[in-house]
This record gives structure tokens, sequence and C-alpha cells, in this order.
């Protein structure tokens, strides 16, 4: 007997690409069920998140139509990462693996069965990895390969030019289950989970219709949640930084009190003003980076829901 997969798919304004992308899905899990690769109780699982479009009409018409076709309805917009979990988690008691991808068929779905077969090898978390970038402005580009060194410096395990199309087995998300972070990450936090884990190489391709949900600003803002999520090295940095700093001003001391007792009075108000404004600038993005982790320790602290589910169709 084949093992249940389920697709989970977030979706957030997408009412331009749904019917093609159930589509597709649908013919792919069909091809699957037919050749005995995945139960035929495998299910495809729109998440609708919170979308101001006519997204969760569209899917409900789809899940009339097919009964291949879920759907689970999150009470306002939460992000594509809690979708993702939103999703993950209504999956995970009904399913042996689910597999992430986005609404607008940038993922290659013709890989998915390679990820079952990586599944049916015993991997527990099959990643999906870029082959190339050819379809991303320099720009995405290039912070992109920024943003996965500066993470691999510290100290992060992150896999490089993974989204978040991966598989994960009953076990593996059982185990994410077990994370409940406020500050969602999972290309941080899948790693961590640990058993065994494969990859698959896949091209993306542009996307099918409708734009970008990722803004520059929300790019930005997930990177640095991403950072400051899993490292705790940019305040070690503010640290060491402190200790250089304070050293140099101690030999500036010296220096100045040497030049004052051979009778040479200072006049170096350029010096002064230098100083005040580079330490004063020191401060200030000290104290930026340690008010972004109270930030996160304060959001961590309320424990509040990460989404709520106002409706699934079954
Ligand atoms: N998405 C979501 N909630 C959001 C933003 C995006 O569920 O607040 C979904 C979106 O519908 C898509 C996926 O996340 O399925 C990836 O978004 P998008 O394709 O816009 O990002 P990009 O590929 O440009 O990085
Ligand atoms: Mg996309």
């Amino acid at each position: 007997m084949a093992d249940i997969l389920y697709l989970v798919v977030p979706c957030y304004n997408e009412e331009q690409v749904l019917p093609e992308t159930a589509k597709r899905l649908t013919e792919k899990l069909s091809g699957m069920i037919e050749g005995g690769a995945v139960s035929p109780e495998s299910r495809i699982l729109l998440v609708n998140d919170g979308s101001r479009d006519r997204t969760w009409e569209i899917i409900r018409t789809l899940h009339e139509e097919n009964p291949m076709v879920c759907g689970v309805k999150l009470s306002r917009n939460k992000g594509h990462q809690n979708a993702l979990l939103a999703g993950l988690m209504t999956a995970m008691p009904l399913c042996d693996m689910a597999i992430s991808l986005d609404a607008d068929l940038q993922d290659d779905v013709d890989v998915i069965d390679q990820f079952v077969a990586e599944y049916y090898k015993g991997h527990d978390v099959v990643y999906g990895v870029r082959k190339k970038r050819d379809t991303d402005t320099a720009f995405k580009r290039a912070t992109a390969v920024g943003f996965y060194r500066f993470m691999k410096a510290l100290g992060v395990d992150i896999v490089q030019n993974h989204a978040d199309y991966r598989l994960m087995s009953k076990r593996a998300l059982e185990g994410l289950a077990q994370f409940d972070e406020v500050n969602l990450f999972l290309r941080g936090i899948v790693p961590l989970i640990g058993y065994p884990s494969a990859v698959v190489y896949y091209d993306r391709h542009e996307r099918f219709a409708g734009e970008s949900k990722y803004p520059l600003k929300k790019m930005l803002s997930f990177a640095f949640d991403g950072i400051t999520s899993f490292s705790v090295k940019p305040i070690r940095l503010i640290t060491a930084l402190g200790i250089i700093i304070f050293a140099a001003s101690l030999l500036m001391l010296l220096y100045f009190l040497a030049i004052w007792l051979m009778g040479r009075t200072v006049q170096g108000w350029t010096t002064l003003v230098c100083s005040i404004w580079m330490i004063g600038g020191i401060q200030l993005l000290c104290l930026g980076v340690i008010g972004e982790y109270i930030g996160k320790i304060y959001g961590e602290v309320k424990r509040r829901p990460r989404y709520l589910i106002e409706e699934t169709l079954r």
C-alpha cells in the first residue's frame, strides 16, 4: 500500500494562477496515484492566507469540482511562513508525507516524483534546490548570495538555494510541530530537526501569472528575521566592537596625556567631534541590534497563535 502525499500550497492573492496550478497539480497527483507511487487518499491542500481577491472562492469551486483539492482558510493574512505552517500542520495527521510548494508554478512540478522516490529510500526531509537563478533579477540574485553567505558565516545551517520547496515525512512534521517559535523561519528550523535528508535539483520557472508577493521591503525583513532568529552572533560582534573601541580610547587617552606632559596642548577640535560622532553612531547601531533581539523576545513571550483557521474544506 502506497503512502499518502499532501501537496501544501500557500496562496495569497493568487486568483490569476490558481486554476492553472490546481490543474497541473491534479494531473500530476492523479498520474502518481494511477502509477501506484502514492495512495489514492493523497490530496492537494490550498491554504488561503487572508487573500483580498477571489482566491478563496476559487478554492471552494475547485474543491466542489474535485474532491482531491482541499482548502484551509486562515482568519487573516499571516505571511508565507505561517501559511505554510498552517497547511503542514493541517496535513500532518492525515498524511505520511507532505510537499510544500508555491502557488505560482515557479517550483517545477515534475520533480515531485523524485521527492517521493527519495522519501521511499528512507529520507525524512527532501530539499528542493535550484539549479540556476536565471529567472531572478540580478539584484535578487546578488542579495540572495550575500544572504546565504552571511547565514553560513554566522554558523546557521541552511541549505543554499533552497526555498520552501521540500518534502517532509510525518515524523519530520511531528518534529516541526514541537518548534513553537513565533518568529518562524522554516528554512532554518527544518535542518535543526535532523533525520536523514536528501536534495533534489530543479529548474525554477518564471512566475506563471500575477506578481511577486515579496517586494524588497518584505524580502529584507524576512532576511533580517532569519538572521536574528537563528544567531546571537550579531550581539557578540557588538561586544567585540565595544571592547575594541574601549581599548582604542584608552590608547588615545595615553597619547593625549603624553603630549600634554610634553607641554603641547591639544588643539584637536576635529578629532573630538569626529570621535563623538563615531562613538555615538556605533552606540546607536548597537542599541538597534540589541533592540531587535528584545523585540523578538517580546514577540515570543506573548505566545500569540501563529495562525487561526477560519474554515476547512475536506
Ligand atoms: N504567500 C503567502 N502569503 C503572503 C505572501 C506570499 O501565502 O503573505 C505565498 C504566495 O501566494 C506564493 C508563495 O507564498 O504561493 C511565494 O510568494 P511569491 O511567489 O510572491 O514570492 P517570490 O517567488 O516572488 O519570492
Ligand atoms: Mg514566486
